[in-house]
């Protein structure tokens, strides 16, 4: 799939993303996007992706590609 990127090494597709950053499940995820900032742990560059962790929810997680640096924008 072309929305594959690889995070620490890892291909992964924008629902697992979406699952290392909420750390659990999540129901839906659209593409990945660069996000254009840098981490504030090691400076590496930092994926977007938008996803549902439920039904009635929908967040913005950042996830740097080559640490485990990870946040959520409600
Ligand atoms: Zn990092």
């Amino acid at each position: 799939m072309p929305d594959n990127r690889v995070v620490q090494g890892r291909m992964v597709t924008p629902k697992r993303l979406a699952e290392l950053i909420e750390d659990d499940t999540v129901m839906e995820a659209d593409s990945i996007r660069d996000a254009e900032r840098e981490c504030p742990e090691c400076g590496g560059d930092v994926l977007s992706v938008g996803y549902m962790p439920s039904v009635t929810a929908f967040v913005t997680g950042y996830k740097c590609q080559d640490c485990d640096w990870g946040t959520r924008e409600e």
